[in-house]
Parts: structure tokens; C-alpha cells; sequence
């Protein structure tokens, strides 16, 4: 017999798993972590790829039917490739994606193919050398933008992200909307989150309203798209170009009420909201022998706890430090 569903107060189902296989980056992006000094998690630490495996597959066995491997960076973990094939064998998973910073990707499509993942995030938050080493503290422009092109050739569904900023990206808008008239990506406008690993955190200029203004401002005709019940973009194309591009209130939290993820960090805390504290460490408990029954009534327990927003979610976390991006699995 199958298992009830997870399901909220609030009527909303889980049935997307982010799942963070590493805290470790050979990036250091300005609005993820600081430059110097992230205490990263030692190995031992880390759920290893059997803990994460038998999970993975009991959130699949309560109606988790995506699941998204983010970090971190998901290329550094040693090992992920067998451990995506490994994963896409689950039963009731009918899909996998993968969130990147691309430095990486490019020596893995064959394999990403093989296992059959179809899709995959890049981040690129500009489409200018200096202006991405500046943000990312990596001087890699050229592999990454080149990685992008390889993959849409290869027939990956390609989604870019992009996190806006005063100061940082302005002048790259416009740009990232063009690269959809030829090519079809999907380019993913952010709002900055206070997850940078500090405790400071100036809140952004530039909100979904002033994005969506300045693109509008250049491209009057726009295209508003249908998007899935549970998007968290709102999406656009400009008329006649090949992409789209959507833009995610990642900070104004607009999208909460229909909200579909859960969290698993790369040590075990799974969190039912981004901006909320963990819900419990479930590498904690697996180490301590729960059984599958045990993890389970503890997971139930957690989403019925589920806040209503994010904003209620934040509202319950008390240390003033932000955690990193990387930690909670973006
Ligand atoms: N390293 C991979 C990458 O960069 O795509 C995967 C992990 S990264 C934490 C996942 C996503 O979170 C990226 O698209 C990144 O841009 C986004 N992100 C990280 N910190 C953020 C922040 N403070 N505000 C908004 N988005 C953020
Ligand atoms: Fe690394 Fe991704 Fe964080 Fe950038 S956003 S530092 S690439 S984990």
C-alpha cells in the first residue's frame, strides 16, 4: 500500500526535494559566501552518498517525485556521478536536476546524459569578465559561458540564474534578455537573499518590480508566459525571441503559498523554508539507527510544523548571522 502524501497545514504538497551533496565551492560569490575563512564542513560530517541515497528514497516513497542536486558545488563531491546514477533508479523519482556554477560541467554531459538528466541551472550572474570575477572571485568567464553552449547543443534544458544587484549586474540585464532572442535558455532573474555566509546584509536595491520595470522599459511588447502552479518565476518572453526569461521574488516571497520544497543540507538538516532554522538533523538521527518508520514520523512531524511563509519562517530564527547559501542548499 502506498504511503500518505506530505502535505502541510496549508494544503500544499512536498514533492521537491533540494538535496545539497556538498558545502564546498571552488567559487567564492560575493552574495553566497565570504572570501576568505567558510568553515567548511570536515568529511565526516557530510552525509555520505549511502545516507543520502536511502533518504533520497524514503522521501521518494512519500510522494517526493523531483529532486534537485545543489551544493555548494555539486561537481567538487568525488563520487557524484555514480551517485546520480544511483539516484535515478529510484522508484516514483521521475526527475533529476542539477544546479551548477558550470565550472564544472563540461567534462560531465556525457555522463549527465547517460543517466538521463535533461535539465540543468547554471549560475551567471554576468556576461562580463570583470564584472564576473568580481562576483564570483573566480576568473573562469570563458569556460563557464562556453559550458552553457555546450549544453544546449547537447540538448539540456538550460536555465541560468542570475542573482541582480546594484552595483554588481545592472548593466547585464538587458544583455541576458537579448541572449534568448537566438538561443533558447531560460534566463532567471533573482533577488538577493541574506544567505552570504556574514552577518551583514543590506536589503536589495532591486527588487522584482524594478527588474521587471528596467527590462520593460526596453522591450514594451513583452510576453507575459503561463507558468506552473508552484514556479516561483513569473515569466516573460519578448516577442519573436527563441528563450524566455523570468524573474523570482527570491527575497519579497511572493510565491509561498504554493510552495513545493523541502530541504536536505549537506549534513543532514532538513528545513520545510529556506529562511526558516532547520527542522532536524536526520544524518543526527540515521547514526543513531531510526529505523525507515522512525525518520519518517519525525520528517511528518517537521512538515506539519511547516510556517506559513517565508516571512513566518524567518520570524523563528534568532541568530543574527546568515547562514550561507551553500550550507542550506539553494
Ligand atoms: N554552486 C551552484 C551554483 O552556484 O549554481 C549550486 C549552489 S548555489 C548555492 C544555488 C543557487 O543559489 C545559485 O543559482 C546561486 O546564484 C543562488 N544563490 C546563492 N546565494 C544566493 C543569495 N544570497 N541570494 C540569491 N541567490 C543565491
Ligand atoms: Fe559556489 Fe554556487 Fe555559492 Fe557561488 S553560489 S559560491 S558557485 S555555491
Amino acid at each position: 500500500m502506498s504511503k500518505s502524501p506530505l502535505i502541510d497545514k496549508y494544503d500544499r504538497q512536498l514533492t521537491y526535494l533540494r538535496l545539497s551533496v556538498t558545502d564546498r565551492c571552488n567559487f567564492r560569490c560575493y552574495y553566497c559566501m565570504p572570501e576568505e575563512g567558510m568553515d567548511f564542513a570536515a568529511r565526516q560530517e557530510l552525509l555520505s552518498f549511502d545516507e543520502m541515497y536511502n533518504l533520497a528514497s524514503l522521501f521518494c516513497s512519500l510522494g517526493v517525485n523531483k529532486i534537485r542536486i545543489t551544493g555548494g558545488e555539486p561537481f567538487v563531491r568525488a563520487g557524484i556521478i555514480p551517485f546520480l546514477r544511483r539516484l535515478s533508479k529510484i522508484p516514483g523519482l521521475e526527475e533529476i536536476t542539477v544546479t551548477s556554477n558550470g565550472s564544472l560541467t563540461s567534462a560531465q554531459i556525457k555522463a549527465l546524459q547517460e543517466i538521463g538528466i535533461r535539465k540543468i541551472n547554471i549560475s551567471l550572474d554576468s556576461l562580463d569578465r570583470e564584472r564576473f570575477f568580481r562576483i564570483t572571485r573566480r576568473d573562469r568567464f570563458e569556460s563557464v559561458y562556453a559550458s552553457i553552449f555546450q549544453l544546449l547543443e547537447s540538448g539540456f534544458g538550460v536555465k541560468l540564474n542570475c542573482v541582480v544587484a546594484e552595483d554588481k549586474n545592472i548593466q547585464d540585464i538587458i544583455p541576458f534578455v537579448e541572449l534568448t532572442k537566438k538561443h533558447p535558455l531560460v534566463v532567471r532573474f533573482l533577488e538577493e537573499m541574506p544567505f552570504n555566509g556574514s552577518d551583514t546584509f543590506l536589503l536589495p536595491q532591486w527588487s522584482h518590480r524594478e527588474i521587471y520595470q528596467h527590462i520593460q522599459d526596453h522591450y514594451p511588447g513583452l510576453e507575459k508566459l503561463q507558468s506552473e502552479p508552484t514556479s516561483t518565476s513569473v515569466n516573460y518572453r519578448v516577442p519573436g525571441y527563441k528563450g524566455t526569461f523570468g524573474i523570482i521574488p527570491s527575497f519579497s516571497r511572493t510565491f509561498c503559498g504554493t510552495c513545493n520544497r523541502i530541504r536536505l543540507g549537506a549534513t543532514g538538516e532538513f528545513r520545510t523554508c529556506l529562511y526558516g532554522p532547520p527542522s532536524l538533523n536526520l544524518r543526527d538521527l540515521v547514526r543513531q539507527g531510526a529505523s525507515p518508520e522512525e525518520l519518517e514520523r519525525e520528517i511528518r512531524v517537521a512538515i506539519s510544523n511547516r510556517e506559513k511563509d517565508g516571512f513566518a519562517a524567518e520570524a523563528s530564527v534568532s541568530q543574527k548571522r546568515h547562514e550561507s547559501m551553500s550550507v542550506l542548499g539553494g
